[in-house]
């Protein structure tokens, strides 16, 4: 499966790049049965028990599989009745989906910048951007370190503002011994092929207050009472609220279920490969200024990504050619929201953000997945290692 490099690259071996989805158990027994019996819509046995396991793990009320992330988060927006003119905190330093879920409703995302150590939402900035529009927060736990929730549910408690955690990078992992994903109100999951634990396009809505349960059930359904009608509940379904379909395929639920049952080998392996760049790459990180990740006592985190955080833009562009020469691709994300094409038009501008703007600029992403050999995790390591800086 290794796809070779162009000569014109001066590199001639494979590459290792910075994800490759991989099978982590039954999945393909799993997608055979649901063809077989002919369960391929959604809502069947595979997406039932992928139900079960999420609420069972992780103790949340209901769990409902989705077609994204991106999905779950605007299934969140409108369970929460966001109206035009709403406001939504959220980090200027995430992914475009947690604005866009909102912005779709007619909100508008007001950004706060990340604290320098976790790169999460910064809760001290927290109240300062707080509004009587503020309809929602959406703290994100970047990298599966969970956020200050202590402190952000504090001040949302205060405001009477809910919180949904944008968890997906985070599933698995815990803040001060609990799940990330059991804080908000709401909470959404991603199983993209870049997540730990994939079925290529997927997501998840974790409900923590049951009120929620059975109109998420009637918005994932086109806005009908699908759900009711197959539990005899109701003897015709029909049209009954606003919706869309957000149901997953059980072809794509029995690949994730087939990881999800094997997700503590999938953690554990992740957590040797993440502690493997720790433990190998810290005395260079310290003789170059080189920034590891942080991650607070108070915090299991759920190893979804390893990062650098080089002294600039100039040191990160030339590691990344260097790595690249070398077979290697190493990759860096976000650029700030507020500073993009939509977050100008909601009035972001340059300095909002600092931190945001900063890290952004220097933070650099090592090739991580689930089957990333100790041979190829060892040439990226001495790949760094070489980088002069
Ligand atoms: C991947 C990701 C998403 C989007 O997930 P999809 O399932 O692709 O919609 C949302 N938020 C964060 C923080 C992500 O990393």
């Amino acid at each position: 499966m290794k796809t070779s490099v162009k000569q014109g690259d001066g590199f001639l071996g494979a590459m290792i790049p910075f994800n490759r989805s991989s099978l982590q158990g039954r999945e393909l027994e799993y997608i055979f049965q649901t063809i077989s019996i002919g369960q391929i819509a959604g809502d069947q046995t595979f997406s039932k028990r992928c139900h079960t396991l999420l609420e069972q793990t992780l103790g949340v009320q209901r769990a409902l599989v989705t077609t994204s992330c991106t999905h779950a988060l605007e299934m969140a927006a409108l369970l929460l009745d966001l109206q035009p003119g709403d406001e939504v905190v959220v980090p200027s330093f995430t992914f475009v989906s947690i604005a866009n879920a909102f912005v779709l409703r007619g909100a508008r995302p007001v950004f706060c910048d990340v604290r320098p150590d976790t790169l999460n939402l910064d809760e001290t900035k927290l109240e300062a951007l707080i509004t009587p529009r503020t309809k929602v927060i959406v703290p994100v736990h970047y990298a599966g370190v969970g956020c200050e929730m202590d402190a952000i549910l504090e001040v949302a408690g205060r405001h009477g503002v809910p919180v949904v955690e944008d968890n997906a990078h985070g599933l698995f992992g815990k803040y001060k011994g609990r799940w990330l994903g059991t804080f908000g109100c709401l909470a959404t999951q991603s199983f993209h092929e870049t997540k730990n634990i994939t079925c290529g396009e997927g997501g998840a809505l974790l409900i923590n207050n049951v009120r929620f349960a059975e109109r998420a059930e009637v918005i994932r359904e086109k806005g009908t009472n699908r759900s009711r009608f197959f539990r005899g509940q109701v003897d015709k379904y029909s049209w009954v609220d606003l919706g869309s379909s957000y149901v997953m395929s059980d072809v794509l639920a029995a690949f994730l279920f087939a990881q999800l049952e094997v997700w503590p080998v999938i953690q554990k392996d992740r957590q040797r490969i993440w502690q493997a760049y720790h433990e190998q790459l810290a005395g260079w990180c310290d003789t170059h200024q080189v920034r590891q990740p942080i991650v607070p006592p108070h915090c299991e985190q759920a190893w979804h990504m390893y990062y650098l955080l080089l002294p600039s833009l100039r040191a990160r562009t030339a590691l990344i050619a260097h790595l690249k020469a070398r077979g290697i691709l190493a990759v860096f994300h976000y650029l700030p929201l507020h500073l993009s094409d939509m977050g100008r038009r909601f009035g972001g501008r340059e300095g909002d953000c600092p931190v945001t703007e900063d890290v952004s600029d220097r933070l650099l992403r090592l090739p991580f997945y689930n089957s990333l050999s100790r041979a190829d995790q060892d040439q990226v390591i001495r790949a760094v290692l070489e980088f002069p800086g």
